[in-house]
């Protein structure tokens, strides 16, 4: 028997097909409507993941101008799109001025991810923050941190560009030891870890956070004027 056909029967909890017994002259017929469930079933789940991820927009590493941008490499950005340190939870921190790329890599690596499966959430800081802060009050946040649990892969832009209180510096911190060594981490900051101290109102924490986010990790800073200025469009 086709053993294609019986991955799938298996796969679909259907033990008559599994275990062939159905007339020959079937097996094509049963064959073709299995593949075409599990083709529905595969967009069905990319669609979800799709939707899950919460990706405000379409960005590529296609579209990444190396040249513009000399903080990383066309070698580097292949690595980052091969997705393997997701498989090892690395974490990736990307730290740079105002439109240096950095939304448009992490979008890049989210993008790409789902793609291929992974589970991902991309969030703002502060609107990750109040989604932590409501998980007790509000179904909506509490179903959000569920997601978030489940994620292979957690994008948090913009670290740093509002101040974060005691209460989410606390939050944040645990969230990071939650997920050290197991899930990968994808942060953008406007401030080097130099800053953090300040940002977080807490040097204690501030090192054990780095510690715990730095452990296995890469750190691109990228440079330069930035994308918006050097690109910058008018009316007149
Ligand atoms: P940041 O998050 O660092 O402030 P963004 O990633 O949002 O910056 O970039 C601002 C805009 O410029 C986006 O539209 C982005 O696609 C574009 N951009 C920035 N850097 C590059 C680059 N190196 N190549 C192509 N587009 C870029
Ligand atoms: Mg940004």
């Amino acid at each position: 028997m086709n053993s294609e056909l019986v991955s799938l029967a298996k796969r679909f909890h259907l033990s008559v097909v599994a275990q062939g017994k159905f007339p020959l002259e079937s097996e094509e017929f049963l064959l073709q409507i299995l593949r075409s469930e599990a083709d529905a079933r595969e967009k069905r789940a990319i669609a979800e993941r799709t939707k899950q991820a919460r990706l405000p927009t379409y960005k590529g590493f296609d579209e990444f101008d190396t040249d513009f941008q000399k903080g990383i490499t066309r070698e580097q950005l292949t690595t980052l799109e091969s997705l393997e340190w997701v498989d090892q939870a690395f974490n990736l921190v990307l730290i740079g001025p105002p439109g240096t790329g950095k939304t448009h890599l992490a979008l890049a690596i989210g993008n790409k991810a789902v793609e291929n499966g992974y589970a991902v959430s991309f969030s703002s800081m502060d609107s990750l923050m109040h989604i932590l802060k409501t998980q007790e009050i509000s179904v909506k946040s509490a179903a959000r941190v569920r997601w978030i649990n489940k994620c292979d892969l957690i994008i948090i832009d913009e670290v740093g560009y509002l101040p974060i209180s005691k209460t989410e510096a606390n939050l944040f911190f645990s969230l990071v030891s939650q997920l050290y060594e197991h899930i990968s981490l994808v942060i953008t900051s406007n401030k080097g870890f130099s800053g953090w101290a300040e940002l977080l109102g807490d040097s204690i924490l501030a090192t054990a956070l780095l510690d715990r986010l730095t452990h296995k990790c890469q750190v691109l800073n990228l440079e330069g004027e930035g994308w918006r200025i050097a690109n910058r469009k008018q009316i007149f």
